[in-house]
């Protein structure tokens, strides 16, 4: 299908963006890859009055070191945040995010904080985003302000963004020493969104006991949950089998009202959840052990 006809922007600036969006309200979407809007867009599934394309916005493109964070602009492809180097040394959870996410052609074009924005339940990088307890830097007609990821995906599809606000970049904080972490997750096929996925990052201090622990599910709910069930299993305690085979069972029992639908039945999505804590939590452990 055909998208329904839109009025079409290229701003060269945010602040252009900004004022366009600010102009055109609840009527206007941001596109920035395009590789979720444009097949709604062909779906009908969305039918903005105008579209506010950033690509031509100069200097959104960065993935920066900053003070303890690694910081990701509006337009950096997934692509070049996967083959980042500061990512590589401070926070690789982020690339193993997104080497899940479809394949080469879509990477190439859609954007890590387009993928934020979207907030599909399924995507990988917003369950990295509340693992990690990133901040999302959002601007609009009034201004820059920070959310924190728990509280900026409300709901399926929906993020705390304003009619005229543009998520401006993401911050998420660099890996402490001693930390492992991992993203694991179970699709139909390669590439496809997943029917459930876990984030685990662990820290251990001097006498190998979990000093932090935080478990995160994507594809089980509205949007990504944090399981803090699980968390409470492992903090303070040293992470061997039992415990963590303890922790994914009380991720498991946590998940109240996992969606139903023809890939995957409740019941599935409730047991894989549970298998698939315990795993990424055994391999967040051997990470942060084999850190020294
Ligand atoms: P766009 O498609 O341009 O925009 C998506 C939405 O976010 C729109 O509503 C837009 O208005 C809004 N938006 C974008 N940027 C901003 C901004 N800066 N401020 C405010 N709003 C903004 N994703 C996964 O997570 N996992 C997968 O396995 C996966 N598989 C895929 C397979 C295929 C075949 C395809 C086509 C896509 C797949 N995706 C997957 C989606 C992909 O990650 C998208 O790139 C991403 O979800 C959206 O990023 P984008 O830059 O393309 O955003």
């Amino acid at each position: 299908m055909k998208p329904p006809s839109f009025e079409y922007f290229a701003p060269t600036t945010l602040d252009e963006a900004v004022a366009l969006l600010a102009q055109h309200g609840d009527e206007a979407k941001v596109a920035a890859g395009g590789q979720s809007l444009v097949p709604m867009l062909n779906l009908r599934l969305a039918r903005p009055a105008a579209l506010v394309d950033l690509n031509r916005v100069t200097g959104l493109d960065y993935v920066r070191a900053e003070n303890g964070h690694v910081v990701i602009g509006a337009l950096a492809r997934q692509r070049a945040v996967e083959r980042s180097a500061d990512v590589a040394a401070r926070q690789p959870l982020i690339a193993a995010a997104i080497r899940l996410i479809g394949h080469p052609a879509v990477r190439n074009r859609g954007t890590v904080v387009g993928s934020l924005a979207h907030a599909d339940p399924a995507a990988e990088l917003p369950a990295v985003a509340v693992a990690l307890g990133a901040e999302m830097v959002v601007t609009g007609p009034n201004g820059e302000r920070v959310v924190a990821a728990d509280d900026f995906f409300v709901s399926y599809l929906t993020v705390d963004l304003a009619p005229g606000e543009v998520l401006k970049e993401a911050r998420f904080p660099a890996l402490p020493p001693r930390t492992g972490w991992s993203i694991v997750e179970v699709a139909r096929r390669f590439g496809d969104f997943a029917l459930a996925g876990a984030v685990a990052t662990l820290t251990l201090d001097d006498q190998g006991a979990a000093s932090d622990v935080r478990v995160a599910l994507f594809g089980v709910a509205d949007r990504p949950v944090r399981v803090p069930e699980a968390e409470q299993v492992l903090r303070g305690e040293r992470p061997d089998d039992d415990r963590i085979a303890a922790a994914a069972e009380a991720a498991r029992a946590a998940l109240v009202d996992p969606p139903s639908d023809v890939h995957a039945s409740a019941a599935y999505r409730r047991h894989v959840a549970g298998v698939l804590v315990g795993r990424a939590l055994r391999e967040a452990r051997e990470r942060a052990q084999a850190s020294g």
